[in-house]
């Protein structure tokens, strides 16, 4: 099990999450990544995701130019 974090204040948009690693990523109306069917706290605009399997979120994380994707292995 591990846990998919994005902090959205930090993204810019630049879309390599979504084409890295579409199954968990996608830019949405504001311009930012969303992680799909991901729970948001509205506070700090920070989403997180429970997955069995990391796969292609490892190399999104590391390809993202602000790190603001991380990746909690539990
Ligand atoms: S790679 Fe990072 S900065 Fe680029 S869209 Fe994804 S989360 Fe945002």
């Amino acid at each position: 099990m591990a846990k998919i974090k994005l902090q959205r204040e930090k993204c810019i948009g630049c879309g390599s999450c979504q084409v890295i690693c579409p199954k968990y990523f996608e830019l949405v109306d504001d311009g930012k990544s969303h992680i799909k069917d991901s729970v948001k706290d509205e506070k700090t605009n920070i989403e997180e995701l429970e997955v069995v399997k990391i796969e292609c979120a490892e190399a999104a994380a590391e390809a993202c130019p602000v790190q603001c994707i991380e990746i909690i292995k539990t």
